[in-house]
Parts: structure tokens; sequence; C-alpha cells
């Protein structure tokens, strides 16, 4: 299928509410111009070097999101692309958002990661932990956090993700209740393209789909 026709499927299969984001990593920019005319209207990025050469071509023509870890010196960058940060897990990357956005004159919408799975090796913060960093991006005045998001495991049956998407959850309805003053829990962002559909049971408000839009991704050199 095309990625006109992919796009197409897939928002014809979402719920009312439920946003969709073309997870744009390898593709070339006239792809990604392809699925901005067959309906998407965010794209989702990993690297800001690779966002900055697509967002040359398509601009504002779509909303972006960064879906990738940000290292703090290529927070200037990504404060001038991006719309929404999906990505923070830490008070120090927080803050660094927080003074180049005020340098930039302009207010970052930006969601929690949340290491689900509680491995180690992986980004996000610990569930434990997710309270008490909201709590202190909550005093940065140029942020705004507006929910959560987590990654789970990329492959295999999509009924092994559910206890990661259940777990940012839960993490989400207990920040909702603890009702941080300037933070909102609006948005879950959570499954991809083998197991979005677990995700929007267990509530996501935002998927992030590559492989089925684009086609299976080119194997890096
Ligand atoms: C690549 C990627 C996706 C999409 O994965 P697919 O399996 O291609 O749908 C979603 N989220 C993040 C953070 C990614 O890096």
């Amino acid at each position: 299928m095309s990625i006109a026709a992919n796009v197409k499927a897939i928002l014809a299969g979402l719920p009312p509410g439920v946003e969709l984001v073309a997870a744009a990593k390898t593709r070339t920019p006239a792809e990604i111009l392809e699925a901005v005319e067959a309906g998407v209207k965010v794209i989702g990025q990993n690297y800001v070097q690779e966002a900055a050469e697509a967002f040359a071509v398509v601009g504002r023509r779509a909303r972006w999101h960064l879906i990738g870890h940000l290292q703090k010196n290529k927070a200037k960058r990504a404060v001038e692309i991006f719309d929404i940060i999906e990505t923070i897990d830490s008070i120090g990357l927080g803050r660094e958002i927080d003074k180049r956005a005020a340098a930039a004159g302009r207010t970052v919408e930006v969601l929690i990661e949340i290491n689900s799975g509680r491995e180690p090796q992986k980004t996000g913060v610990m569930p434990d932990e997710a309270e008490a960093l909201v709590r202190t991006l909550a005093a940065l005045p140029r942020l705004r956090v507006l929910g959560l998001m987590t990654m789970g495991p990329f492959e295999g049956d999509p009924e092994d993700s559910r206890p990661y998407f259940r777990e940012t959850r839960r993490v989400r309805d207990a920040l909702a209740k603890a009702a941080v003053p300037g933070v909102e829990m609006r948005h879950l962002s959570m499954g991809m393209s083998h197991s979005w559909r677990v995700a929007v049971e267990e509530g996501a408000t935002i998927v992030r789909i590559g492989t089925a839009i684009f086609g299976p991704r080119p194997s890096r050199p």
C-alpha cells in the first residue's frame, strides 16, 4: 500500500480523541510530505538534526514532536522546531529547555517519559520518581507539562506491551489525582505500529506510528 493509503486506513481506525504522530525517523522529506498531504497532522522525530532537515522542507504544514532522547546541547535547536518535546526525564533537561525557551520568547509543551519497564539502561524517569520530577518541572515558567509518554517493546506480541502501557496510565492517574498546580495530565503517548491498538485500549491519546505508515525502515549503514 502507498503511504497515503496507509495513513487513511490508520486515521479511519483511530477512535475520536486519539492523535496520530507519524514516527518519521530515516524517512525522506518527500515521504513525510506525502504523509502530511494524506492527513497526518503531527510528525515525530527522534533526532534534532534529522528533524531540521525535514523541517526545512515541510515547515509548519505539520506540527512536530520530539520522540527521541534529547541531548542538552541540542536543546536550543529543539526549541526552535518542536511544538511538543515528549521525552523529558530529568530536572537538568527540563531546566535547559526552560532556559532556551525563555531566550526564544516562547513556552514549550512537554511530556514526561516514563521508564515503565523499570529498566535501568533505558531512558525515562522511574515511575516512583515521576511525581517529584513533575513537581520540580512545574515551577519552571517556560515549561508546560501536558502528560506522559512511554516506549515499551519495539516488537513482539502486542499483549507483551500492555503492562508497560497500564503502568504508565497508573502513573498518569496518580499524577492527575495529585493535581500539581500548572500541570495537566491531558496526554498519554504510547503505542507503535504493532501495539497501538493495545495502547488505545489502555488509554493512549497519542499513538506514534512509523512502519505501518512508511513501510519497513531501511537498515542503517
Ligand atoms: C520508531 C519509533 C516509533 C514507531 O515505531 P514503529 O514500529 O515504526 O511504528 C514510535 N516511537 C518512538 C519513540 C520511535 O523511536
